[in-house]
């Protein structure tokens, strides 16, 4: 199976997994990929829900931005594929 017969949601779809970690709103920040440069707000990302965990992936390259994959009452949170991310304070 390849990645183009995932069906995917918009990173809109992190909020409430991110909102349990992240006191202000993860998917209104701006995020650049760390693969091609491109800088968008985390709610353009594809998020992948099928996986273990969840995967938000670049709307323009597909480079994997972030992994939150949820062990019993840990959190685990990758987000080595994001050069920065830009938070309004609200
Ligand atoms: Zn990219």
């Amino acid at each position: 199976m390849t990645l183009e017969t995932y069906d995917y949601l918009d990173g809109n779809a992190a909020g409430g997994e991110l909102s349990s970690i992240f006191a202000m709103d993860v998917t209104a920040a701006e995020c650049q990929c760390a693969h091609c440069g491109a800088s968008k707000r985390f709610a353009e990302a594809h998020l992948y829900m099928q996986a273990p965990g969840l995967v938000a992936r670049c709307a323009v390259c597909d480079h994997v931005l972030l992994r939150l994959v949820s062990v019993r009452h840990r959190v685990v949170l990758d987000v080595r594929g994001m050069t920065y991310l830009s938070l309004d304070r609200t």
